[in-house]
């Protein structure tokens, strides 16, 4: 165990084919430490996973809980939003 705390200080934003809302709360370092998916006011927790985080350009996987798919969307680490500030 590290002495990091687990903050996430970035959101990634990314829609399943059924539409719904797919959200990943990353941290500093892009691991992802909660994921939810929001579809017609229902909001549920989706397991989600980010692949190759120490890339500049890097993948999140989404489980959804509306459609079962599995979502897999790239995200640029410099176009995800600021949620928060890095930890000190
Ligand atoms: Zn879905």
């Amino acid at each position: 165990m590290t002495s990091a705390v687990m903050t996430p200080t970035f959101v990634a934003n990314s829609r399943c084919e059924c539409q719904a809302t797919l959200t990943a709360q990353l941290t500093e370092d892009r691991t992802v430490v909660a994921g939810s998916a929001l579809l017609i006011g229902k909001r549920e927790p989706a397991p989600a996973h980010s692949i190759h985080p120490e890339r500049e350009v890097f993948d999140i996987g989404f489980l959804c809980p509306f459609c079962g798919r599995n979502v897999m969307r790239t995200f640029a680490a410099s176009a995800l939003t600021r949620t928060g500030r890095p930890a000190a």
